[in-house]
C-alpha cells in the first residue's frame, strides 16, 4: 500500500493538497508505515458554523466560522482562531494540519488544530466584534477545552479576543477556565513573553540559521513582509538583541525602505496611531510588497499570509535565508526555485513555532496556578528553539533534504510513534 490519496476522501481545497504534498515529500524519504502515514494525511475533526449576530443598527448578520483538529494523538488540539473575510475551510483545515507539525517539532504535548471567522473584523464595532467572538465561542464550545482544543490568536485576533472567549467558555460551564485559551492579558491568565514569543522565535532561528550559513547578524540586512504581532516583534528583537538592520518592512498599506535601518519602536508607535498601518511613515522610500520580497537583503522574514512568494517572485529573490514567521507563505513551486538557488528557508513549522511554545507555558500555568517571570520564559524559548532547530538540521544533513522536509521528518517521527503506541482504537 503506497501513501496517497485513498478511496473516497476529499480534499479539503488546494492549500491542504499543498500541505499534503509537502508531508509526502517527508513521508516518502523516512519510509513512513502507509497505514500510519494514510491516517495523518487527513484532518480528524472538522467543524463548520453558521451563526447570528445582531449588528450596532439592528440588522441581523449571518457569519461563518470553523474549528479543525486535525489530530490529537500526542495531547490537545492547539492553534489559533484567524479573522479574516477569505478564511475558508481550505485554509483553516491547512493550518491545523500545519499546527500538528509545529507542535512536534518542538516537542509540545499537542495535537494541532485550527479556527477562523468570514469577517473583516475592522469593518466591526467593538460592541459587534465581541458579540460576534462570544457567540462563535458559544458555536464551537463542544470542540473546545483546556483538556480538548486550546484555541489562541492567530491573523486580527488579540488578547482581548481571548479574554472575551476565555469568560464565554467559563460562563458557559460555570467556573473560571483559564487554560482554554492562551495569548490572554496577563491579568487573567496570561503569560509573560507571549505577545513577542513568535517574534523572538524567529529572532532565534534566524541567528540559528546565519551561523549555518556563516554570516554575521549584527551585520545583517534584514526585510520583513507584514508588520503585525510576529513582524513587528521580530523586527524590534533582531534590531535590538542581534544587532541586525532592518531596511524594508511592509504591511496590507504598503512598504517602506531605508538603507541605513528603520527605528522599529519608532515605526510600532506611527502603526499605532495611525489606525495600525504604516502607510505615509515619512522616514524612508515607500516600496511596493514586491520589490521588498526581492530586495538584496540577508534575510527575508514574510510575516503575512499564505503564498506569498510564488514562482515569479521566487526567482527574483536575493535573500540568502528566508525566516517563515508567518504559516504558508511559500507555494511549492517556489521553494524548488528557492531551494536551487541553494535559499536557506527555515520553514514555519520551526521558524515561527516560539508563539504556541509559550502557549504551551502559559497553559501549564493557568493548569498549575502558578506564574513565572519573563526570565523563565525567554530562557526556556530560547532553549526549545535552538534544540529544535539543531534536531532539524541534523536530519536535513542526514537525509541530504532542504529544512522543511526535514522539520517535517522529525514531528513525524513523533507524531507517528504516539499513533503506533496507542493503537487503533477500537
Ligand atoms: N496562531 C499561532 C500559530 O500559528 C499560535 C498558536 C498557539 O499559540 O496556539 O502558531
Amino acid at each position: 500500500m503506497e501513501i496517497s490519496k485513498l478511496g473516497n476522501l476529499q480534499t479539503p481545497g488546494p492549500l491542504y493538497e499543498m500541505a499534503q504534498k509537502q508531508f509526502l515529500k517527508a513521508a516518502e524519504l523516512m519510509d513512513l508505515d502507509p497505514r500510519i502515514g494514510n491516517f495523518l494525511l487527513w484532518p480528524q475533526r472538522s467543524l463548520v458554523v453558521h451563526f447570528p449576530v445582531v449588528m450596532d443598527d439592528g440588522r441581523v448578520e449571518i457569519f461563518e466560522g470553523y474549528r479543525v483538529q486535525h489530530n490529537t494523538a500526542r495531547g490537545p488540539a492547539k492553534g489559533g482562531i484567524r479573522y479574516h473575510p477569505e478564511t475558508n475551510l481550505d485554509e483553516v483545515s491547512s493550518l491545523a494540519f500545519w499546527m500538528t507539525w509545529k507542535c512536534a517539532v518542538v516537542n509540545l504535548p499537542y495535537g494541532g488544530g485550527k479556527g477562523g471567522v468570514r469577517v473583516d473584523p475592522s469593518k466591526l464595532s467593538e460592541r459587534e466584534l465581541e458579540k460576534l467572538s462570544r457567540r462563535f465561542f458559544s458555536e464551537i464550545h463542544m470542540m473546545v477545552g483546556p483538556a480538548k482544543d486550546i484555541p489562541a490568536p492567530d491573523v486580527n485576533t488579540n488578547a482581548k479576543i481571548m479574554a472575551w472567549y476565555m469568560d464565554t467558555y467559563s460562563m458557559n460551564v460555570g467556573y473560571t477556565t483559564l487554560g482554554v485559551v492562551t495569548g490572554k492579558p496577563l491579568d487573567i491568565g496570561g503569560s509573560e513573553g507571549r505577545p513577542e514569543a513568535t517574534g523572538r522565535g524567529v529572532a532565534i532561528t534566524s541567528a540559528e540559521a546565519c551561523k549555518v550559513k556563516g554570516i554575521d547578524i549584527s551585520k545583517a540586512t534584514v526585510a520583513i513582509q507584514g508588520f503585525g504581532n510576529v513582524g513587528s516583534f521580530s523586527a524590534k528583537i533582531l534590531n535590538e538583541e542581534y544587532g541586525a538592520k532592518i531596511v524594508a518592512v511592509s504591511d496590507v498599506s504598503g512598504g517602506i525602505y531605508n538603507e541605513n535601518g528603520l527605528d522599529i519602536d519608532e515605526l510600532i508607535k506611527y502603526r499605532d496611531e495611525n489606525g495600525g498601518v504604516i502607510k505615509g511613515y515619512p522616514k524612508g522610500t515607500p516600496i511596493t510588497n514586491e520589490e521588498l520580497l526581492t530586495l538584496d537583503v540577508d534575510i527575508l522574514i514574510p510575516a503575512a499570509l499564505e503564498n506569498a512568494i510564488d514562482d515569479k517572485i521566487a526567482k527574483e529573490v536575493k535573500a540568502k535565508i528566508i525566516i517563515e514567521g508567518a504559516n504558508g507563505p511559500t507555494t511549492r513551486e517556489a521553494e524548488e526555485i528557492l531551494n536551487s538557488k541553494d535559499i536557506l528557508i527555515v520553514p514555519d513549522i520551526l521558524a515561527n513555532a516560539g508563539g504556541v511554545t509559550v502557549s504551551y507555558f502559559e497553559w501549564v500555568q493557568d493548569l498549575q496556578s502558578h506564574f513565572w517571570e519573563i526570565e523563565d520564559i525567554r530562557k526556556k524559548l530560547t532553549k526549545i528553539m535552538i534544540k529544535s532547530f539543531g534536531e532539524v538540521y541534523a536530519t536535513k544533513q542526514k537525509y541530504n533534504t532542504d529544512m522543511r522536509t526535514a522539520a517535517y521528518i522529525v514531528a513525524i517521527q513523533r507524531v507517528a510513534e504516539a499513533v503506533k503506541k496507542r493503537g487503533y482504537y477500537p
